[in-house]
């Protein structure tokens, strides 16, 4: 099944001089894979991704979800639609400093309302698989940056979505912590099924994908299938 399926999608943003970013992008994504998109600074990604994440509409083309497009939803019904599908992982994490680990974690759930004690149940489980339960406790600003990214993981996987869009996540760690990081979204890709859709330049990141799509120029141009022969990259 797909999960995503972009469509002749062009972004064109308007300035002084008009500019290209993204032309005819015809990307399928599905249930289930971990893709990873590589190109130059400049080269679309960032668009792509917000694209993806319904923060930014295409100038032409389409974007499917699950088969569904959210721009032809109403406000509240995409809002949902997104919150049920998507996890967002960001290089800068985005974490809230005045809360601690566990409150920043929770986040999507009380924007869900969900009982206290399926919240407590959901936390521990998602703490253990990132490895990050002896932190919960712990204000941000305490922690290093590799259990912040863990910590913004477990954010993004709590309410259990179908697909997680990371845009570089390992941009602000040393290679020990993008390994751990790494390994991490691997697991949780290969355990629970999460489509991960990465936007990268680091190859210990990239070697963590099954798939490495290139764009340059706002346009694809080069593809590697590896499937979970992950290592041999
Ligand atoms: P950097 O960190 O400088 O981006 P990368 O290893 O990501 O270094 O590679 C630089 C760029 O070269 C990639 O982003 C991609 O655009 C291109 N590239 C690398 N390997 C390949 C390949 N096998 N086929 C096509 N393009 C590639
Ligand atoms: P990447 O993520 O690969 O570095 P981006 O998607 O950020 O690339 O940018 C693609 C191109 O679009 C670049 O030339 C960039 O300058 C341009 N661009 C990105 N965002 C905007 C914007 N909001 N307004 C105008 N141009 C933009």
């Amino acid at each position: 099944m797909e999960i995503l399926k972009t469509q002749n999608v062009s972004k064109v943003y308007d300035g002084k001089v008009a500019h290209k970013a993204l032309e005819d992008i015809d990307l399928v994504i599905e249930e289930g894979e971990f893709v990873g998109i590589m190109g130059p600074s400049g080269s679309g990604k960032s668009t792509l991704l917000n694209m993806v994440a319904t923060i930014d509409q295409p100038t032409s083309g389409s974007i499917l979800i699950s088969g569904k497009n959210p721009l032809e939803m109403k406000h509240n019904e995409m809002a949902e639609f997104r919150r049920r599908e998507l996890g967002f992982v960001f290089q800068d994490f985005n974490l809230l400093s005045t809360l601690t680990v566990e409150e920043n974690i929770v986040l999507p759930l009380t924007l869900e309302g969900t009982k206290v004690k399926e919240m407590e149940k959901r936390v521990a489980a998602v703490a253990e698989k990132l490895g990050i339960l002896e932190i919960l406790k712990n204000r941000t600003y305490e922690i290093s940056g590799g259990q912040a990214q863990r910590t913004a993981i477990a954010r993004a996987i709590i309410h259990q979505p179908k697909m997680v869009l990371a845009d570089e996540p390992t941009g602000n760690l040393d290679s020990k912590a993008s390994r751990t990081v790494m390994e991490m979204l691997e697991q949780i890709n290969r355990d629970d099924r999460t489509t991960m859709m990465m936007v990268t330049h680091d190859p210990i990141a990239a070697s963590h994908t099954q798939r490495v799509v290139f764009i340059k120029d706002g346009k694809l141009y080069n593809e590697i299938q590896r499937g979970d022969n992950r290592q041999a990259f």
